[in-house]
């Protein structure tokens, strides 16, 4: 099923995202969390792509099971760096193939230690879309960022490059994560002001320790962390099954906000841990 036909036939959408194993023998690890999740009411899942395209196959096995084998609308990330315009056309090919839908579409970042050419095929996200709209058959997902791309000078400006994305073919947008809701409020407007009408899905992860709280500003492209955040952080850094379940309570916090302001969805970022997903979903079942 397109994701774009979800939106359109049910709001707020719930999704979950996960990534795949970086070697071959993490598959079923990552599959039976999938599985564990998959009992969940959501209504749509999606799968990370390895920049570099390491573990590419593996992408396109795990958003292939969550579709085939427990019936539930994929969505395979893909991105432009270091593919090639045929290496590209090659993983079309095979989501087709696997019965895959809806591609995330996406320009990634450099790999940590990766020395080839880095946009050997298409250079934005923009101009995969393009390509993936040429190929056809594909709903089209686009990454968006309420706190503006780190490599865009001013938000005005990433939110006109959004628009070009959005005009490339962009059937929906998905955040990335963000701890002030606020924030995500003053970005929504502003993309209506620009004229982009698809749905937004607001990307919420669940921060329950103490290294993932210190790397996430910075992995996160600097989202801010709420006063709020980091009194909460700053009481239970030292009692790791309070910060877990504090931090559970903060996304929960987070998810009833946006959900009592109309959001169109809400993506959670899972880290493939069904039982961080569980607790959340129990906590704000009924508000989908
Ligand atoms: P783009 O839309 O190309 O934007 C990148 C920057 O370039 C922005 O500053 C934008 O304003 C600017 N720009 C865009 N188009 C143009 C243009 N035509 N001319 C000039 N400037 C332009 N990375 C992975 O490697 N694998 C994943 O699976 C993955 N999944 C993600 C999922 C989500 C929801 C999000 C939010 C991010 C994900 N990322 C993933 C990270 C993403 O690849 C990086 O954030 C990357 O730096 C930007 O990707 P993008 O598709 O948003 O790029």
């Amino acid at each position: 099923m397109f994701i774009k036909d979800i939106f359109s036939q049910k709001k707020p959408v719930l999704s979950f995202e996960v990534f795949p194993p970086k070697q071959d023998s993490g598959l079923e690890a990552v599959l039976t969390a999938v599985d564990k999740m998959s009992v969940l009411p959501i209504d749509y899942m999606s799968v990370t792509y390895g920049a570099g395209g390491s573990n590419s196959k593996n992408t396109a096995q795990v958003a292939s099971h969550m579709k085939n084998k427990l019936s539930i609308p994929s969505l395979a990330h893909l991105t432009c760096v270091a593919n090639t315009k045929q290496t590209i056309c090659e993983r079309l090919t095979e989501y087709k193939n696997l019965g895959i839908e809806n591609i995330l579409a996406l320009r990634g970042d450099k790999p940590g230690n990766y020395s080839g050419e880095l946009f050997p095929g298409y250079r934005y996200a923009n101009e995969l879309v393009s390509a993936i709209k040429d190929f056809g058959g594909f709903c089209i997902g686009g990454a968006c960022y309420p706190e503006r791309h780190p490599d865009s000078a001013t938000q005005e400006e990433d939110i006109n490059n959004l628009k070009r994305k959005i005009d490339a073919g962009v059937d929906f947008l998905v955040t990335q994560m963000f701890f002030d809701n606020e924030e995500f409020y003053k970005f929504r407007d502003k993309c209506i002001q620009k004229g982009i009408s698809v749905p937004i899905n607001a990307g919420i992860m669940p921060l329950t320790n103490a290294g993932q709280i210190q790397r996430m500003a910075v992995l996160s492209g600097g989202a801010s962390m709420p006063a709020k955040f980091m009194r909460m952080f700053a009481k239970y850094q030292d009692n790791p099954e309070a910060l877990k379940q504090a931090g559970i309570a903060y996304a929960v916090d987070q998810i009833t906000d946006l959900l009592s302001n109309d959001t169109d969805g809400v993506h959670l970022y899972t880290m493939n841990k069904p039982e961080t997903a569980e607790k959340i979903v129990t906590a704000v079942n009924y508000l989908f």
